[in-house]
C-alpha cells in the first residue's frame, strides 16, 4: 500500500479529526502513533483496534501538548516519524474583554506552540531520510475570523504561518509541509461549543447548528473526519509531492464566501 513502511505520529488523536486521520493513514498502510494527554485503557484500546482492523503497527503514547518538553519527547518516543500530524487542539469561546488569560495561554500552547516543538523534533530524521510530511490541522479559522474566538483564530492563523516557514526551510529535500483547514466537523470540540453558542446567541441547539455554525458553510453539511483523513492521505501521496507551504480547505465552501 501507498504508505507501507512509513510511521505517522498524530497528536490529539483519540477522538474526532485526529482519530479519523489516524484511521485513514492506517488504511493506507502507515504505522500510527496515537497521542493524547490522558493515559487510559481506552486510549490503548483504540490503538489496538486500529492495528487489528488495518494490519499495521499502532500504539498510544501519552504526552501533554501544552508542555514543550513532552511535545519533543513524543516524537523521540515514537521511534520514527515520517509523517507528523499536528492536530491537538482546544477551544474557548468568549468576548476578548472576558477571555481568561489562562485559556489564551493554553490555546496558544496546544494549538500552535506544540506544532513548533514537534516539528523541530521531527525534521532532522525526515531530512536524513530525504522524505517527510508535516500536516498541520489548522481550520477555516486559520484563513478567516469569527467573533469570540480570539485565541483560536490567532493560533490557527499562526499555524498557517508556521506551515509556510516550515515548507520553505525544507523545500527540495523531499519534505512537504501543508495545513488542512476544515470547516465545521461534528466532533467533541464542536459539541462542546454548542452550549456556549446557545448562551451567547440565546438560541436552541438546532438553531445554533443551522443558523450559526452551518450558516458559514455553504454546503449546509458538516465535513466528516473521513474526508479530512482522506485529504491527509492525499497530501502524503506522490501526487502531492510539489504541494507545499499551502492550505487546503475542507469546508463546504466557507472560505469562498
Ligand atoms: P476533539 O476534541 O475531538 O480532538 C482534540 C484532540 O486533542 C482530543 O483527542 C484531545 O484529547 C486532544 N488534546 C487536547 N488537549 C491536549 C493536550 N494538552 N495534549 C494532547 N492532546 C490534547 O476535536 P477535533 O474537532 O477532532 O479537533 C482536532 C483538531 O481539528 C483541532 O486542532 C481543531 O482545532 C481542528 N479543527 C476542528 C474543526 C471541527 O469542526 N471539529 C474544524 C477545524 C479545525
Amino acid at each position: 500500500m501507498a504508505l507501507t513502511g512509513k510511521t505517522a505520529v498524530i497528536t490529539g488523536s483519540t477522538s474526532g479529526i485526529g482519530l479519523g486521520i489516524a484511521r485513514e493513514l492506517a488504511r493506507a498502510g502507515a504505522s500510527v502513533v496515537l497521542n493524547s494527554f490522558t493515559d487510559s485503557d481506552e486510549d490503548h484500546a483504540i490503538a489496538a483496534e486500529i492495528a487489528r482492523e488495518h494490519g499495521v503497527a499502532a500504539r498510544f503514547v501519552s504526552a501533554d501538548m501544552s508542555d514543550p518538553e513532552a511535545c519533543r519527547a513524543l516524537v523521540a518516543q515514537a521511534g520514527g516519524c515520517d509523517i507528523l500530524v499536528n492536530n491537538a487542539g482546544i477551544q474557548h469561546v468568549a468576548r476578548i474583554e472576558e477571555f481568561p488569560p489562562a485559556k489564551w495561554d493554553a490555546i496558544i500552547a496546544i494549538n500552535l506552540s506544540s506544532a513548533f516543538h514537534t516539528t523541530a523534533a521531527a525534521l532532522p530524521a525526515m531530512k536524513a531520510a530525504g522524505w517527510g510530511r508535516v500536516l498541520n490541522i489548522a481550520s477555516a479559522h486559520g484563513l478567516t475570523a469569527s467573533p469570540y474566538k480570539a485565541a483560536y483564530v490567532a493560533a490557527k492563523h499562526g499555524i498557517v504561518g508556521l506551515t509556510k516557514t516550515t515548507a520553505l526551510e525544507v523545500a527540495g529535500q523531499g519534505i512537504t509541509a501543508n495545513a488542512i483547514c476544515p470547516g465545521y466537523v461534528l466532533t467533541p470540540i464542536v459539541e462542546s461549543q454548542i452550549p456556549d453558542q446557545m448562551k451567547t446567541h440565546d438560541m436552541d441547539r438546532e438553531t445554533v447548528i443551522k443558523e450559526i455554525m452551518l450558516a458559514r458553510q455553504p454546503s449546509g453539511e458538516f465535513a466528516t473526519t473521513e474526508q479530512v483523513g482522506g485529504t491527509a492521505v492525499f497530501l502524503c501521496s506522490d501526487a502531492a509531492a510539489q504541494i507545499t507551504g499551502t492550505t487546503i480547505s475542507v469546508d463546504g465552501g466557507w472560505t469562498a464566501l
